[in-house]
Formats: structure tokens, sequence, C-alpha cells
């Protein structure tokens, strides 16, 4: 990944939850990468395949399950 994702300001509506919010996971997908296993949100937040995620920032939450997921806000 080279894109400095975090400095794209969304233009959604309504505006996708930032990547510190509980429901980031919410915003729209901007770019999908199926053979790689991954996909990149309007918040800047990356989505992987296994439902486990990489923040903005660097940080990671571990894969968990749709149905039960509970994002500790650091
Ligand atoms: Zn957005």
């Amino acid at each position: 990944m080279c894109r400095e994702a975090t400095l794209r300001s969304c233009e959604h509506s309504p505006a996708c939850p930032s990547a510190s919010a509980a429901d980031h996971d919410a915003a729209r997908v901007v770019s999908r990468h199926p053979m790689q296993g991954w996909s990149l949100l309007c918040n800047g937040v990356v989505v992987f395949e296994d439902t486990g995620e990489l923040l903005p920032d660097r940080q990671t939450v571990a894969p968990h399950r749709p149905l039960c997921r509970l994002v500790n806000a650091a």
C-alpha cells in the first residue's frame, strides 16, 4: 500500500464513520483487492478477508466475526 489514505476526505452522504469510530468498518469500500484479500475503506481502514483490520494509525484489529464485534477504542 503506497497511498496516504488518511488524507482522503469523505465525499459520501451520509459521511462515513471515521477510522477511530466504533463502527469504522461501516465506511464505504473505495478500493477492493480480492486477489490479495483486502479492501480499503473510505476512512483509511484496511479490512482483510478474515475480518482483521489495519487502522490508519497502524493499529491492528484481530480477525473477528461480523455478528459479534466489539471494537475497543484505544
Ligand atoms: Zn466516505
